[in-house]
């Protein structure tokens, strides 16, 4: 799998060459599906991936430059050895003959290798659960830290959901919670890693630091230190698996109880760039501004919305976004604005003489937010991303960004 990984991966290098490198006439689908079936024809360890997979790159890659000018994404890059996360596509359900063997495994057929056991974790449309409505249409192998994952795409035909008859409610990205609902619910979690586990984590990054301070530039990475690099890994891994996880589960209960969740729109990566500024203009505060993003990217906020938007789409309930700014200044109750009523991360007290509400800064921000909603405040598409502002002088954007 990895052979199959890393030819992937160069397939989509080689790809990304020919096509910047051509004038812009020339670039189109077919020219590429010709090149690729040359490059597999000349080059024999490109053959190591199956021809289906390399159409499905070049498939991902006429998507990656689609999502760029459709404003969506950065502009495709090359994929480094080392930093990319490994992915082999097998775009037809019909060759996998996935069958249940055991309550918790499953064998999967994958081209060139042959039969595989995977650990069944979901309910999958195989044997007399399949029919032409409801069937396993392709499934993509990916690599990470703990190994290699196979994720199944499938199609199902279920009944078009009716209203959510839940109530509505705000949520803000909290600073002391991860999650603040307007009506005083808070979501939380434990930390992601054991005492134990994160003594684990410290001990391997200290002796990696202490290794790395040792080797002479340019000598080559021991296999001790890579060693303890992928033990590192596996362990950042794990954490990250639970986040998800805790983070399916939260979302999932939210889109459950709430027909309308209304959502702060945040644009985490302008927030994450602009602290830093330019050249010419240095960013102020430019560490505790990135701290507070790590903060947000940690608790990952998008992605957070991104679970919800789907969620709630397929119970019949709704998704709404309002603009953020000053919502954790704004007091819920009275709706001005008093300086200083903020009185640190998780206390807010209004200033207001006639008001005087306190409570809890992220549950005020969240109530915030659901007011702007239903003021009329929601902004359009909900959702939606940020549509990226092209330079307007000629340039390429890809050469623009
Ligand atoms: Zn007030």
């Amino acid at each position: 799998m990895d052979t199959q990984g890393h030819a992937a991966r160069t397939t989509w290098n080689l790809l990304h060459d020919w096509w910047t490198m051509l004038p812009k006439a020339k670039r189109t689908l077919a020219a590429a599906d010709a090149v690729i079936r040359q490059g597999r024809r000349e080059l024999d360890w490109l053959g190591a991936l199956p021809a289906q997979a390399a159409q499905a790159v070049l498939k991902t890659y006429f998507q990656a430059w689609k999502n760029c000018w459709e404003g969506r994404a950065q502009a495709p890059e090359f994929k480094a050895r080392f930093r990319t996360r490994m992915s082999i596509d097998i775009p037809q359900g019909r060759d996998l003959h996935v069958v249940r063997v055991h309550r918790r495994w499953g064998m999967v057929d994958i081209p060139e290798l042959g039969r595989v056991r995977f650990c069944w974790t979901k309910d999958l449309p195989v044997g007399r659960h399949a029919d032409k409505d409801n069937k396993i249409t392709g499934a993509r192998l990916v690599k990470d830290a703990l190994g290699w994952h196979i994720a199944f795409r499938v199609t199902t035909l279920a009944p078009a959901p009716g209203p959510h008859p839940g109530p509505e409610a705000g949520i803000g990205a909290g600073i002391t919670v991860p999650l603040a609902l307007s009506d005083g619910e808070t979501a939380e979690h434990g930390p992601w890693l054991s005492k134990k586990e994160e003594a684990r984590l410290l001990h391997h990054e200290q002796r990696a630091a202490r290794r790395k301070s040792h080797r002479k530039k340019g000598e080559r990475t021991s296999r001790r230190l890579s060693k303890t690099y992928d033990r590192i890994a596996r362990i950042r891994a794990t954490a990250k698996r639970r986040r998800e996880d805790w983070q399916h589960k939260t979302t999932t209960a939210i889109a459950d109880t709430y027909g309308t969740v209304v959502v702060e729109a945040l644009h985490i990566t302008n927030m994450t760039k602009s602290a830093k500024g330019t050249v010419e203009q240095p960013g102020r505060q430019v560490a505790q501004k990135a701290g507070l993003n790590r903060s947000i990217l940690g608790e990952a906020w998008g992605r957070t919305v991104h679970l919800l938007a789907y969620k709630l789409a397929r119970r019949g309930g709704l998704l709404a976004e309002v603009s953020a700014p000053g919502t954790s200044q704004e007091c819920a109750q009275c709706h001005t604005v008093t300086p200083g009523s903020r009185r640190n991360q998780a206390e807010f007290v209004c200033n207001n003489p006639a008001c005087g509400w306190e409570g809890n800064a992220d549950t005020n921000a969240a109530r915030t937010v659901l007011h702007r909603y239903r003021t009329g405040h929601a902004l359009v598409p909900a959702a939606g991303r940020a549509v990226v502002r092209r330079a307007s002088n000629g340039v390429k954007p890809a050469t623009a960004r």
